[in-house]
């Protein structure tokens, strides 16, 4: 069997919520059924809104209900840190400089945002091309009034996956993407930039996460391409509701692990998620080990999943 390994990289701005920990779950069953390595990576690309004490208590979560990595968080050392990887992204930025078209944008988070401008099925607005081809003579005169983003231009290019619980997914990257930003004006970088690179060099074979994130994939997949990386397999998960439909957030307090930890066992954490995942027959409190030998990504609805009936009553 090829080498697998599976990564879990969350975005430590607050504590752990059930959405988060399914997709622990699923990443770790999915490369632990394997036999493969299993990494934990944390995504606080925004250091101020992401600080370190957050990322311990998710590894403090992650402990508790059961899942195990090989490599990454604190005890391996800031390298696990995306916060701490600039130069490696400013390495591989300047690869892309020379594969594509970066090229520096000048707009506002308001223009950008006008009325006038098209938007995606996702909510994202299509870049109108306002920057791309400005003259040297005009990006000197501009960058005198603010600081630069740094953005890509998207060739003519379709680019098609097949997601291991979605199903085929295609997308033209001028029309359902356009140019897109690699670093922000602030000098932090883009997550899709930094999402890929990790990937690549961390040897990332398999990449679970919310189904959310499906449209970031081509891009992805794109960036994988160019920097010379083997683009890993994606599966994107269903999200988790709460009992109005709403998916689960971060905002959702009363349903986040540092609550639940006082109320349920990691079993019947675990437990309930594997059941409203169709892994399990019904509702009973187990270990994620005990899950390992009936996993199986067919299992998995595309659709997304309701809350849990334990944890509604949490829920006020
Ligand atoms: N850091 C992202 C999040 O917590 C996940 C990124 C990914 O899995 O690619 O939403």
């Amino acid at each position: 069997m090829p080498h697998v390994c599976g990564r879990f990289a969350p975005s430590p701005s607050g504590r752990m919520h059930l959405g988060n920990v399914l997709c622990a779950l699923l990443s770790w069953l999915s490369a632990r059924a394997k036999g493969g390595k299993y990494l934990l990576r944390i995504e606080d690309l925004d250091a101020e809104r992401c600080p370190r004490s957050y990322a311990n208590l998710i590894e403090d979560d992650l402990r508790w209900l059961g899942l195990d990595w090989d490599a990454g968080g604190a005890a391996d050392g800031d390298s696990w840190y995306q916060s701490c990887r600039t130069p490696i992204y400013e390495k591989y930025a300047a690869l892309l400089q020379e594969k594509a078209e970066v090229y520096p944008c000048f707009c506002s988070r308001a223009a950008l945002h006008a009325a006038s401008a098209p938007h995606l099925s996702d909510g994202r607005v299509l870049y109108a091309g306002t920057c791309y081809g400005l003259n040297a003579k005009q990006i000197y005169e501009k960058r005198k009034r603010r600081a630069p983003a740094d953005r890509i231009h998207v060739p003519n290019l379709t680019i098609s996956f097949s997601d291991g619980v979605q199903g085929p997914y295609t997308e033209h990257l001028p029309s359902e993407c356009g140019d897109f930003l690699l670093r922000r004006s602030d000098g932090v970088f883009a997550y899709q930039l930094a999402v890929t690179v990790d990937d690549g060099l961390m040897g990332v074979t398999e990449v679970v996460r919310g189904r959310d994130l499906l449209s970031s994939t081509a891009r992805q997949i794109w960036l994988h391409q160019l920097l010379g990386f083997h683009p890993p397999d994606y599966f994107h998960i269903p999200l988790l509701l709460d009992c109005d439909g709403r998916r689960l957030s971060k905002r959702d307090k009363d349903l986040d692990l540092g609550v639940l930890r006082q109320r349920f066992s990691p079993e019947q954490v675990i437990g309930a998620l594997a059941f409203a995942a169709h892994l399990t027959e019904r509702p009973r409190p187990i270990s994620p080990q005990d899950l390992l030998s009936g996993f199986d990504w067919n299992r998995i609805p595309r659709t997304d999943l309701y809350l849990p009936n334990i944890f509604r009553s949490q829920q006020l």
